[in-house]
């Protein structure tokens, strides 16, 4: 079987956006792959988290992957900080990491303007830890959104190069990126993405919003001054919403334009949001299900950094080997 790996910040609740672009999926890869996933807490610290919000938050993302269908019998699920070979293997990766690599990574020029008082070191190398993230389970598949693109160039040109130098040590890992879903876009500034760490609420759909609150947003949504609901160049927020309507309910861009013809934009507006609330509404009741069951979830993600430490502790002590570090006997 060939292994999947994949990632996800405690940085809010996430957002249809995740949803739809990668946490939908994975339980998907379960039959066919062996998947590790993890709520990835370091990663969140690049921006400043207070810390009964990271708290909960980490909790709550556990038994929200659950409630999209993570089958911990099948997967392993864990929390990033409890798998200390993430930490050590992103310091030797990162002196085989350039500065002028991480340079241009989009997504560090995009959040330092967004946080420019916290411009710290732990930002700059992200990258790094997330290519350590994956390296360390020899993964095959990485399945991301289109915005994980240039960080997965980067893993793997930085893997390329270590086993260019030391022999194979790391699997080249391939993205794994949606047909649909891959971008969803901000409400609000549709050229945007959808973010959770977006400080206006109303650009994002919450996974736990309730369908009020989803049909709310949607009919706020920024649409343009036209009035026809049809996929063109131009129309970001009208061609986002069809988008997202046509993966809920699994009809075609065609089908959702001839649906809505001659219709204006307000009957299609609540349209995808009764689609998406109801589309939710399963994972938003299992996860309350889920958060009464702390035990539960503790041992679920005991478990799996138990052997998480173990596949990842291989990968680790092979990398050290072959750098000529000596191994504690
Ligand atoms: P942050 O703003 O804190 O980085 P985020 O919403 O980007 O939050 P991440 O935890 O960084 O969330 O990403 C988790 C996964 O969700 C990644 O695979 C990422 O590619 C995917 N993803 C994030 N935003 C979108 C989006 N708008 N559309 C599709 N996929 C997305
Ligand atoms: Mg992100």
């Amino acid at each position: 079987k060939k292994n999947v790996f994949s990632g996800i910040q405690p940085t809010g609740i996430p957002t249809l956006g995740n949803y739809l672009g990668a946490m939908r999926n994975w339980p998907l890869l379960q039959e066919e792959y062996h998947c590790i996933y993890s709520v990835v807490d370091l990663h969140s610290l690049t921006v400043r988290q207070e810390p009964a919000n990271l708290r909960r938050q980490t909790l709550s993302l556990v038994a929200l992957l659950l409630a999209c269908g993570i089958n911990p019998e099948k997967s392993l699920l864990f929390i990033q900080s409890h798998v200390p070979a993430h930490a050590e293997l992103a310091w030797l990766l990162n002196c085989y990491t350039q500065f002028g690599e991480l340079s241009r990574m989009t997504q560090f020029k995009d959040k330092s303007a967004k946080h420019p008082d916290n411009i710290n070191a732990g930002l700059f190398c992200y990258p790094v830890l997330m290519a350590a993230d994956i390296l360390l389970y020899q993964a095959d598949l990485v399945p991301v959104g289109a915005d994980q693109k240039q960080h997965m160039e980067l893993a793997r040109d930085v893997a390329g190069r270590f086993n260019g130098i030391y022999g194979d040590v790391f699997r080249i890992p391939e993205p794994y990126i949606p047909k649909d879903g891959a971008r969803v876009m901000s409400l609000q500034e549709p050229a945007k993405k959808m973010s959770k760490s977006d400080e206006n609420p109303n650009a994002y759909i919450l996974l736990l919003d309730d369908a009020d609150t989803i049909l709310r947003k949607f009919r706020r949504a920024v649409t343009d001054s036209e009035a026809e609901v049809v996929c063109r160049e131009g129309k970001d927020g009208i061609n986002n919403l069809i988008s997202i309507y046509s993966i809920v309910t699994g009809k075609t861009v065609p089908e959702v334009e001839h649906e809505f013809a001659g219709k204006g934009y307000g009957d299609f507006k609540t349209a995808v949001g009764e689609a998406v609330a109801e589309a939710l509404r399963p994972v938003r009741e299992t996860y309350a299900d889920l958060l009464k069951n702390k035990d539960y979830l503790a041992d679920v993600y005991t478990k799996g950094a138990e052997k998480a430490r173990a596949i990842a502790g291989r990968t680790y002590a092979k990398a050290c080997k072959k750098l000529g570090l000596v191994l504690p006997q």
